[in-house]
C-alpha cells in the first residue's frame, strides 16, 4: 500500500478506548483493560461491539512491537501487517488469558482456540451383566496415528517446507461472491492441497518413516475397567489417546458401556428383576429353590410356612440387587416375579378331593324354579385380551371410516344421475 502518511488522529483511538495516557505502562494498561472488560462483558449485559474495541486494543497495547508500530503510523499499518485478512482477534481469547476460561462461560464464550483439538474416537464396548456385577477388565487393541519420530512430526528429512502453493501458506482458501452492486461476501475454508496446514513438502525431502503424512499408525492396547455397577451408556475416558496429528491437542478415545441382555435377569437401575414359575402346589403349599446370582452363589430362595403365592407377584430381597457404583458394598434390590401355572383340567375325583381342603365354594341359593327362568350360556377360551380388544377397535374404526366414504359418494351419484 502506498501512501503511509501518518495521521495525527490515528494513533490515539485506542489509548481513549482504554482511558490512558500515551505514557501508561504495561502495568496501567492492564489494570484499566482488567476493569473495563469486566464492566463489558456481553455476558454481564455489556456492550459486545465496546467489548470487542477493548480487546483489540489492549491486544495491541500490550505487546511493544505492535505498540511501536501503532504509535508511529495507526491502526491500518497494523492491519496491513497481519497479512491481508486484517488482524483477528478473538475477545474472548485475550479475556479468558486473563480470568481464565471459566468466566462468565455459559454465553459459549469460553472457547480456547489457540490450538486445535483432535476429535474423540468413541467405541460401543459390551458388557455381560455379570461383568457389571462383579467389575472386570478386557483388554482392547486398537490402531492409532502417532506422530512419526523419524521427522517428529515435520514429514520431511530436513525438516523443511513449503508454503502451500494453493493457500500460500495460509491453510484458509478465501472465495468471495458477489452478493449486489456494492456487496461482496467473502468465505474461508481449509485450504484442500494441504489439508488446512498451510504447507506442502517436497517429493524428494519427504520423511521415509511416514511418506510425508507426518503420523504413522501404531498398534495400542487398552485395557479398561470395567467397576461394578456401571451403567448402559456409560462413559469410560482415555483422555488423550485418540489419533495424534501435528499442532493438535490430542482427542480421546471413549468407551460407552453397551449391556448385553441377560437370559435370567434384568436390570432397572439397581434393581434386577428374576422371572421364576410356580406350580400350583407350590403356590398353595409352598416351595423352594436355588437361584445362581450373577457371581455364581447360590441363593435358597423359599416360601414362609402357610404362606400362598398368588399369579403375578412380587416378592423382593435386600441387597441382592445390582451393587451400586463407586459405593459397590450398597446394592439395590432383586425382585422376584412369580407365575404360577394352573393344571388345564382335573378330574372329578381330584374336585372333590380339593373341595374337601379348600374353603367351600360361595353357596348357591338358586331354587329349581329360578334356574328354569334363565338361559343357557356357553363360554369360549379367550387367549389374549388384548389382541381381541385391539382388533375390534381397528374393525371398528375401517368401518366408520367406509360410511364416511360412502356418504358424499352417494350423494355425488345422485347428482350425475340428475344431469
Ligand atoms: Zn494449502
Ligand atoms: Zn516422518
Amino acid at each position: 500500500m502506498f501512501g503511509r502518511a501518518p495521521k495525527k488522529s490515528d494513533n490515539t483511538k485506542y489509548y481513549e478506548i482504554l482511558g490512558v495516557p500515551k505514557t501508561a505502562s504495561q502495568e496501567d494498561l492492564k489494570k484499566a483493560y482488567r476493569k473495563a472488560a469486566i464492566k463489558n462483558h456481553p455476558d454481564k449485559g455489556g456492550d459486545p461491539e465496546k467489548f470487542k474495541e477493548l480487546a483489540q486494543a489492549y491486544e495491541v497495547l500490550s505487546d511493544p512491537e505492535k505498540r511501536e508500530i501503532y504509535d508511529q503510523y495507526g491502526e491500518d499499518a497494523l492491519k496491513e501487517g497481519m497479512g491481508g485478512g486484517g488482524a483477528h482477534v478473538d475477545p474472548f481469547d485475550i479475556f479468558s488469558s486473563f480470568f481464565g476460561p471459566s468466566f462468565g462461560g455459559g454465553g459459549g464464550s469460553s472457547r480456547g482456540r489457540r490450538q486445535r483439538r483432535g476429535e474423540d474416537v468413541v467405541h460401543p464396548l459390551k458388557a455381560s451383566l455379570e461383568d457389571l456385577y462383579n467389575g472386570t477388565s478386557k483388554k482392547l487393541s486398537l490402531s492409532r496415528n502417532v506422530i512419526c519420530s523419524k521427522c517428529k512430526g515435520k514429514g520431511s528429512k530436513s525438516g523443511a517446507s513449503m508454503r502451500c502453493p494453493g493457500c500460500q501458506g495460509s491453510g484458509m482458501k478465501v472465495t468471495i461472491r458477489q452478493l449486489g452492486p456494492s456487496m461482496i461476501q467473502q468465505m474461508q475454508q481449509p485450504c484442500n492441497e494441504c489439508k488446512g496446514t498451510g504447507e506442502s513438502i517436497n517429493e524428494k525431502d519427504r520423511c521415509p518413516g511416514c511418506k510425508g503424512e507426518k503420523v504413522i499408525q501404531e498398534k495400542k492396547v487398552l485395557e479398561v475397567h470395567v467397576e461394578k455397577g456401571m451403567q448402559q451408556n456409560q462413559k469410560i475416558t482415555f483422555p488423550g489417546e485418540a489419533d495424534e496429528a501435528p499442532d493438535t491437542v490430542t482427542g480421546d478415545i471413549v468407551f460407552v458401556l453397551q449391556q448385553k441382555d441377560h437370559s435370567k435377569f434384568k436390570r432397572k437401575g439397581d434393581d434386577l428383576f428374576y422371572e421364576h414359575t410356580l406350580s400350583l402346589t407350590e403356590a398353595l403349599c409352598g416351595f423352594q429353590f436355588v437361584l445362581t446370582h450373577l457371581d455364581n452363589r447360590q441363593l435358597l430362595i423359599k416360601s414362609n410356612p402357610g404362606e400362598v403365592v398368588k399369579p403375578d407377584q412380587f416378592k423382593a430381597i435386600n441387597d441382592e440387587g445390582m451393587p451400586i457404583y463407586q459405593r459397590p458394598f450398597m446394592k439395590g434390590k432383586l425382585y422376584i416375579h412369580f407365575t404360577v401355572e394352573f393344571p388345564d383340567s382335573l378330574a372329578p375325583e381330584q374336585c372333590k378331593a380339593l373341595e374337601a381342603v379348600l374353603p367351600p365354594k360361595p353357596t348357591s341359593k338358586l331354587t329349581d324354579m329360578e334356574l328354569d327362568e334363565c338361559e343357557e350360556t356357553t363360554m369360549h377360551d379367550v387367549n389374549n385380551i388384548e389382541e381381541e380388544m385391539r382388533r375390534k377397535q381397528a374393525h371398528a374404526a375401517q368401518e366408520a371410516y367406509e360410511e364416511d366414504d360412502e356418504m358424499p359418494g352417494g350423494a355425488q351419484r345422485v347428482q350425475c344421475a340428475q344431469q
